[in-house]
C-alpha cells in the first residue's frame, strides 16, 4: 500500500535527501550536520526566521533557566570561542541573537522555507520517499525526514468562555507581537503562572499601571540569582568548553551542574538545612545537585517544599497572599521548577493584586475583562501565558502517515510511542530528535537536540553503507523501550502533580509519564547500545525483508 503523499501528485514536486522540519536549535543543527554530509536538503519553518520557541516567545521577561553557556551548541568550537554570553540566564533576545548569529556564521537560512507550514507528511513504501505538503502549495520529496518540530510549540489557550469577545488588546506569552508592548498606566491581566507567566509576572509587576494574577495553581520557584558574566569567567569558560560538553554528556540533565548522589537523610538536620540555605542563596537549580532522591523521597521532598514554603512566608508581606502563593497538594519538582527574580517580592507592590482561582474561580472572559465568582475585573490588556500541547502537540497537530496508511495520530491514540524517543514502527526513515519519549523536558534541549541529530546522521550513513533504503525499530525494540520508560516513571514523583509533563493540561489528551526520566547521561548510553544492536532493533527494507522471511 502506498501512504497518502500521492494525491497531491500533480503540484510539481522538489526531490532532496533531507527534508528538515523546524528551524530551532534541532532543526538548524540538522540542516547543518546533514548539509555537511553532503545531502541535499530543505527546512521548513512556520515562523518568520530561525530560533524556534525563542523566535516566538518575545513576551516580557523571557529568559532560559538553565545556563548560557551550557545552552548553546558544542558542536564547533569556532562558534563557542566567537560567541560571548552577558548574564549566567540569558534573555530571550540575546538567545535569539545566538540563533541569528550561528545561522549567518553557517550560511543555515539559504536551506530554509521560513513562513511554511507543512500540511501533510506521507510515506511511500514503494519509491521509499517521504512527501511532505505545505501550505504554500509546494511538494517536497526525500528519503529522510527530520521532525524537530520543538516540545513545546503548540500554543494553548485556556479553556474559558467568553476569549473572542474581549475588546482590550489580547496578548499571548508565546505568540508575542514583535513591536514594543507598553504597559504604562494599564490595567493589565496575566492567565496562568507556570514558567511564562511567573517571568511575566515578575517584569510586567513594575510596568503596568495595575496587575492582576490570575492564579490557579501556584508554581514553587525558586531564586534564579543570574548576574552579569565578567570578562575573566568568560574567557575561563572558553579555555574548558571541551571539558565542559564533556562533563554535559555524561550528566543527568545534559548540563554542568554537579549531580550528587547524596541522599537527604543522610544528612543530620542542621546540616540539611545548611544545605537548603546554601541552596536559596546559590539560587539556580542548586536544590536538585544538592540532594538525590527529592523526585523518589516524598518525605524528603515534603521537607524541601516546607522549606520554600517557610521562605514564601518570610518574603510575602500579605499573609492571605503568602498563603495563597505557597503550592500545596503535589511535590515539589514534580511540575518543571521555576527560577525567578524577586517574583515572590512582586507581590508586595502595591498594583499587584493576586486572584486565588481556588477561591474564586473565572466564570467567563467579557467584553472588558474576566469576570470570577466575585465579579468583573477591567482589563485593558489580557495576557495568556497558559502553556502548550506540548510533546506531542505539533507532531499531531497535520497529518503524519507512514506505512500501510498508519496515522501519527492512530499510534498515538493512547499516548506517544517510539524507540529512543525519536523513531517509531510503521514510520520508516522518519526522525523526531527531542521527541516525546526521550528525556528533552527534562534534560538541556541543545544537548538532547545535537546529540539525536549526531546519532541519526550515523544512523542514515549505517544505512547507506549497507545499501539499506529505509529502516524502522522491531515492535518489540520499541516495546522494550516503552517499557523501560514506564518503569522509570513509575518510581518518580513527577507522576504526582497535573503538569503538561504528563499532559494533564490538555483536556482528553491520554494521560501518563512518557518522558524517559533516567537521565540524559543514561538515555545516551541507551543509544549507543541501540546502535551497537542495530541489526536486532532495525527491521531494513521491510519489503525485501519479509520477502526473504
Ligand atoms: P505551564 O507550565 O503549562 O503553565 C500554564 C499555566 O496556565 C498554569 O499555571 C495553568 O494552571 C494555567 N492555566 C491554564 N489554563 C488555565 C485556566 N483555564 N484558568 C486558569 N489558569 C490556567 O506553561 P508555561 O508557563 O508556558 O511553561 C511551559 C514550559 O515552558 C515550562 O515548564 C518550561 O519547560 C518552559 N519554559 C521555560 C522557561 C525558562 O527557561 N525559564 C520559561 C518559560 C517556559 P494549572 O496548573 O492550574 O493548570
Amino acid at each position: 500500500m502506498v501512504g497518502g503523499g500521492q494525491a497531491a501528485s500533480a503540484v510539481a514536486t522538489k526531490r532532496v535527501d533531507v527534508i528538515v522540519v523546524g528551524a530551532g536549535f534541532a532543526g538548524m543543527y540538522a540542516v547543518y550536520k546533514f548539509r555537511e554530509l553532503g545531502k541535499s536538503v530543505v527546512g521548513i519553518e512556520a515562523g518568520g526566521d530561525v530560533g524556534g520557541v525563542w523566535y516566538w516567545n518575545r513576551y516580557p521577561g523571557a529568559r532560559c533557566d538553565l545556563m548560557s553557556v551550557d545552552y548553546s551548541y558544542g558542536f564547533s568550537p569556532e562558534i563557542e570561542q566567537e560567541w560571548t554570553w552577558s548574564e549566567q540566564f540569558a534573555a530571550q533576545p540575546e538567545i535569539l541573537a545566538y540563533a541569528n548569529f550561528v545561522a549567518d556564521r553557517l550560511d543555515l537560512r539559504k536551506h530554509f522555507r521560513f513562513g511554511t507550514r507543512v500540511t501533510k507528511a506521507a510515506w511511500d513504501e514503494a519509491a521509499k520517499v517521504w512527501r511532505a505538503e505545505t501550505d504554500r502549495g509546494e511538494m517536497l520529496e526525500a528519503p529522510y525526514c527530520v521532525m524537530a518540530t520543538g516540545p513545546l510549540s503548540v500554543a494553548k489557550d485556556p479553556d474559558i468562555e467568553g476569549i473572542s469577545r474581549f475588546k482590550g488588546t489580547l496578548l499571548r506569552a508565546q505568540k508575542w507581537p514583535h513591536e514594543p508592548v507598553s504597559f504604562e498606566g494599564k490595567r493589565v491581566g496575566v492567565i496562568g503562572t507556570g514558567s511564562t507567566g511567573i517571568q511575566i509576572v515578575q517584569t510586567v509587576g513594575r510596568q503596568a499601571g495595575e496587575l492582576f494574577v490570575f492564579q490557579r495553581t501556584p508554581s514553587f520557584t525558586l531564586p534564579m540569582r543570574n548576574h552579569e558574566l565578567e570578562p575573566d569567567y568568560v574567557a575561563e569558560m572558553k579555555r574548558h568548553y571541551r571539558a565542559m560538553r564533556e562533563a554535559m554528556r555524561n550528566n543527568p540533565t545534559g548540563g554542568t551542574r554537579p549531580a550528587t548522589s547524596r541522599p537527604y537523610f543522610s544528612l543530620p538536620p542542621a546540616q540539611r538545612r545548611q544545605a537548603m540555605e546554601h541552596a536559596w542563596i546559590n539560587g539556580g537549580h542548586t536544590f536538585l545537585g544538592s540532594f538525590a532522591d527529592l523526585l523518589v523521597n516524598q518525605e524528603a521532598n515534603d521537607q524541601v517544599a516546607d522549606f520554600v514554603r517557610e521562605k514564601i512566608g518570610e518574603i510575602v508581606r500579605d499573609p492571605k497572599t503568602a498563603e495563597a502563593l505557597k503550592p500545596r497538594g503535589y511535590p515539589i519538582f514534580a511540575r518543571r521548577p521555576c527560577l525567578d527574580t524577586e517574583y515572590y517580592e512582586t507581590y508586595n507592590l502595591p498594583n499587584v493584586h493576586l486572584v486565588d482561582l481556588k477561591e474564586d474561580p473565572i466564570v467567563e472572559i467579557t467584553e472588558k475583562g474576566v469576570r470570577t465568582q466575585a465579579g468583573e475585573t477591567e482589563l485593558d490588556v489580557l495576557i495568556f501565558a497558559t502553556g502548550y500541547d506540548a510533546l506531542t502537540g505539533a507532531l499531531l497537530a497535520f497529518d503524519v502517515i507512514g506505512r500501510d496508511g498508519i496515522t501519527l495520530k492512530d499510534k498515538w491514540r493512547d499516548g506517544p510511542r517510539s524507540y529512543l524517543g525519536f523513531m517509531m514502527q510503521g514510520f520508516p526513515n522518519l526522525f523526531a530528535p527531542s521527541g516525546p519519549n526521550g528525556p528533552a523536558a527534562l534534560a538541556n534541549l541543545i544537548t538532547v537536540a545535537e546529540h539525536d541529530v549526531d546519532w541519526i546522521a550515523d544512523m542514515i550513513g549505517y544505512m547507506e553503507a549497507n545499501g539499506h533504503r529505509s529502516a524502522e525499530p522491531t515492535a518489540e525494540a520499541e516495546a522494550q523501550w516503552m517499557r523501560l520508560v514506564a518503569s522509570l516513571a513509575e518510581k518518580s514523583l513527577i507522576r504526582k502533580a497535573n503538569t503538561w509533563w504528563v499532559g494533564a493540561n490538555v483536556k482528553g489528551k491520554p494521560q501518563g509519564l512518557t518522558m524517559f526520566i533516567g537521565g540524559f547521561h543514561k538515555y545516551r548510553e541507551q543509544c549507543e547500545a541501540a546502535a551497537r544492536a542495530r541489526a536486532s532493533n532495525f527491521v531494513f527494507d521491510r519489503a525485501k525483508a519479509s520477502a526473504a522471511a
